[in-house]
């Protein structure tokens, strides 16, 4: 697979190791004797938002970049960063993909109740579309050999029979790259990874990892929690930031241009009014 060259899109959410992971397979591809270009978008990464590499390897390569329906595989470190690339995937090219679930704020319909817009883990409904999917639980996995921050090498050991790579290439430049005290579990992640077999253990593993929440799901308060307003500090439309940024929309602007609960019940308590706010004119009490 890939004899020629080849593109790959990496991506997941910030603190996965995505930048890591592509800094991995670029050096292997190196010490493989290939050309390689590499372009990494850093989103809100430090809080939590999309992190994304595009890499090419041939005999030359000019440009990182890939356009839609040109890579030839996608390795997802987070189960709905790697839907929403989908469309970056060749037709039949493989999706590398963790079971990981990072449900964002936005995604948070009702923390009380635990609902979410979050993407079911449907992995059937995944395979009809793509066809070769390769998933893992790598959290999972990585977390049983001892190591949980080495679930990204457990994805390149997924990754790696797919590319023309040897062995020594990808050891040497895991080697080089992790942590020296975190080489040999990173080592033991990747031949993890290496050892999978598709798709018997990805049913097996979707299975398990659906019954999870893996977010806010199920993580429910019960009651809504109780917001203090000091009015005299509000400063109104000229500000907005608590309305904006409520994941529940539970605020809104009075007639007096003051802040004001507006949905008491869908407040979760998750206190981003309160911290966010620059006048600590709202202060979030557990108590409802
Ligand atoms: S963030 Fe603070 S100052 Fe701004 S509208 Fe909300 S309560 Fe008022
Ligand atoms: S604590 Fe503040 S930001 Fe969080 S849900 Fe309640 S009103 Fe919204």
């Amino acid at each position: 697979m890939m004899q020629d060259g080849g593109s790959l899109l990496l991506i997941g959410v910030g603190g996965q190791g995505v930048v890591l992971a592509s800094a991995i397979v670029a050096d292997a591809a190196l010490r493989a004797g290939w050309d390689v270009k590499q372009s990494e978008v850093h989103g809100m990464s430090q809080r939590g938002g999309v992190v994304s590499s595009h890499l090419r390897f041939g005999r030359r390569v000019h440009s990182p970049l890939i356009e839609a329906g040109q890579a030839d595989a996608v390795v997802a470190m987070e189960w709905n960063e790697g839907l929403r690339a989908l469309p970056y995937l060749r037709r039949g090219g493989p999706l590398v993909i963790n079971l990981q679930r990072t449900v964002p704020p936005g995604a948070c319909r009702d923390r009380i109740g635990g609902a979410s817009g979050y993407p079911a883990l449907a992995l059937d409904a995944l395979v009809t579309e793509v066809g070769d999917v390769r998933a893992c639980d790598a959290m999972e996995i990585a977390a049983r050999l001892g190591s949980p921050k080495a679930q990204n090498s457990v994805l390149l050991g997924v990754l790696a029979p797919l590319l023309p790579f040897p062995n020594a290439a990808w050891l040497g430049s895991l080697d080089d790259h992790v942590p020296r005290a975190t080489v040999a579990a990173n080592e033991k992640a990747f031949e993890a990874g290496r050892a999978l077999e598709f798709p018997a253990e990805t049913l097996a593993q979707a299975a398990l990892a659906a019954a999870r929440t893996n977010g806010h799901g199920g993580n429910g308060r019960g009651r809504p929690a109780r917001l203090e307003i000091t009015a005299a500090w509000c400063k109104g439309r000229a500000c907005e930031i608590c309305v904006r940024v409520c994941p529940e929309r539970c605020l809104g602007i009075n007639g007096i241009d003051k802040v004001r609960v507006t949905r008491a019940e869908a407040c979760t308590g998750c206190r981003l009014c309160e911290l966010l706010c620059p006048d600590f004119a709202i202060v979030v009490h557990e108590e409802a």
